[in-house]
C-alpha cells in the first residue's frame, strides 16, 4: 500500500503510526503526509499525521523517521 511508510525503520500505516505518536490504541487516523519541518532532535525528516485517539477529540500528531522524537498540536 502507498500509505505504507518507514518510521525507524520499521512500516508503519497511519493507524500504527498514530499509535506510535499516542503510545496507545487510536480510533482511526487520516493519511500520512510529510510535514513541513525537520526534526528538531536529529535533523531528520518528519511526518504528520491526523487521527482520533477518541471519538471526541481530533489530534495532529508529528513522528521523525529517524528517530523517537514525536509530538501533538494538544495545547
Ligand atoms: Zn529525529
Amino acid at each position: 500500500m502507498a500509505e505504507n511508510r518507514v518510521v525507524e525503520g520499521r512500516m508503519v500505516t497511519a493507524v500504527s503510526l498514530a499509535e506510535l505518536i499516542e503510545g496507545e490504541d487510536v480510533m482511526d487516523a487520516e493519511s500520512i503526509v510529510d510535514a513541513d519541518r525537520d526534526c528538531p532532535e536529529c535533523g531528520g525528516d518528519v511526518l504528520e499525521v491526523g487521527y482520533m485517539p477518541s471519538i471526541t477529540e481530533f489530534v495532529t500528531g508529528m513522528k521523525c523517521q529517524d528517530c523517537e522524537w514525536a509530538t501533538t498540536d494538544r495545547e
